[in-house]
């Protein structure tokens, strides 16, 4: 694609490397099948290319943001299924993220808007304010439908979204290794998915130690910067990316920076990007969960289960970190029989905070993604990612798990409390396929 910015934007390192990824794009539209917004809406304004072409017309003309651009790119999920499509390797998470901050710097939002956009990193990336906002959600979610009725769309969106209250998290500190130490993990605390999920960092630390792993929670860490980031508020993103890489500083000698979610890994593997070259050698350390257990290799399979699950891939691993086969790899050595999800490429409307801001569209790639699943016909639902999770559970009948929950069950660890029922079943079920 032709550029044409002017020699003093391109003095700005950011500019010259949008100049370059929109160079790199060569029209073909390969990206539009596997775009879900194009797939939903059919404008070619929602698709790859097309916010391509807005993005340079806005970049290059300098000016505020069109209102048109704006909708157009604030509907984009950030899934970059486009950048897994893309024959040329135009780097269109780059080039997004541009553009949000662009767009957040420069155009003046409707005041309900720019409430909103303020208060989700408020709530969101801070654990004592989430925890009392999901109080406050569970006492109103009998207001949902009427929210809904009065087009208070996203209001009734969070609600939904709402959990039932969880454990209490494990503490600060070290968590040591129950087998043959091999070495020593940070494990990334992040904010949402402890209050959300707590049990998901207890099976990451029983999992962890029970592969040889000390596990280190370390002091001083925060949200990894995604929050922010989606919403286009680089500078919040960058001074979280600063405070966790010197907090993790202060633990000394690690192997990895392990994250159980997948979001909160593709914003770590890019810190050096953000930050330069002194976050380099923590952002080569990021793995997600999945990926180091495939590496490091899983605990011994103590207590193999059978049961099927349907393994939905979050955008944020498949695409952000072209990480595959490895999650339904480990299910499947756990004893898991994994089916795979028709579509598994389409996004399931969570995309960060995407399903707060464009509830409409969220809701439709949620109940696509649902009837995909139901077609598997699997127990259990695994998805490596909170965001998912809470996305996906209100629309299935299956209960809905991270895969660690999974592989702690079958490697010695609990049940998972929310598969009480789908074990029951298939203990019940036994005897008669015996017969
Ligand atoms: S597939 Fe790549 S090169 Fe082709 S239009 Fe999409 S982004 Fe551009
Ligand atoms: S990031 Fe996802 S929603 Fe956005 S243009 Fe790419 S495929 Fe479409």
């Amino acid at each position: 694609m032709k550029t044409a910015f002017a020699p003093e934007q391109l003095a700005d390192p950011e500019f010259a490397e949008s100049r370059q990824t929109l160079r790199n794009c060569v029209h073909c539209g390969f990206c539009t099948a596997t775009c879900p917004t194009y797939v939903l809406l059919g404008d070619e304004r929602d698709s790859p290319r097309g916010r391509i072409e807005l993005i340079r017309d806005m970049l290059e003309s300098g000016r505020a943001p069109t209102r048109e651009a704006v909708t157009h790119l604030d509907r984009c999920l950030s899934c970059l299924a486009c950048a897994t499509t893309c024959p040329s390797g135009v780097d269109y998470g780059q080039l997004i993220g541009h553009a949000r901050s662009y767009i957040e710097a420069r155009y003046r939002r409707p005041w309900p808007e720019r409430l909103l956009r303020w208060a989700i990193p408020q709530v969101l990336t801070r654990p004592a304010r989430l925890r009392a906002a999901l109080a406050l959600g569970r006492r109103a979610r009998r207001l949902e439908p009427w929210l809904a009725r009065a087009r208070m769309g996203s209001l009734a969106a969070l609600l939904r979204l709402v959990p039932e209250p969880g454990r209490p998290n494990r503490g600060l500190g070290v968590h040591p290794a129950v087998e043959a130490r091999r070495g020593r993990v940070i494990l990334l605390q992040g904010c949402v998915e402890p209050e959300m999920a707590p049990q998901i960092r207890d099976a990451a630390v029983r999992l962890l130690a029970r592969a040889g792993f000390d596990v280190v929670l370390a002091k001083g860490e925060g949200c990894c910067g995604a929050i922010p980031e989606h919403l286009g508020q680089a500078g919040e993103a960058r001074a979280m990316a600063q405070r966790n890489v010197r907090a993790w500083a202060k633990v000394g000698p690690t192997d990895a920076i392990v994250t159980t979610a997948a979001g909160c890994g593709t914003t770590l593997k890019a810190y050096g990007r953000v930050l330069g070259e002194g976050a380099a050698a923590a952002a080569a350390k990021a793995r997600d969960i999945l990926e180091f257990l495939d590496e490091v290799g899983l605990p011994e399979i103590s207590n193999p289960q059978g049961l099927s699950v349907a393994y939905h891939a979050p955008c944020s691993l498949q695409h952000g970190q072209q990480i595959r086969a490895a999650p339904a790899r480990l299910l499947r050595a756990a004893g898991f029989d994994v089916r795979e999800v028709p579509e598994g490429h389409l996004c399931c409307g969570s995309a960060g905070v995407y399903n707060i801001l464009q509830p409409a569209l969220a809701g439709r790639l949620q109940a696509r993604k649902a009837a995909n699943i139901a077609r598997t016909g699997a127990l259990i639902v695994a998805a490596g990612n909170v965001g998912c999770i809470a996305q996906i559970a209100p629309a299935v009948s299956a209960p809905v798990v991270h895969p660690v929950e999974l592989l702690d069950w079958a490697t010695g660890g609990p049940r998972p409390l929310s598969l009480d029922q789908v074990a029951a079943t298939a203990k019940a079920a036994a005897p008669a396929d015996a017969d």
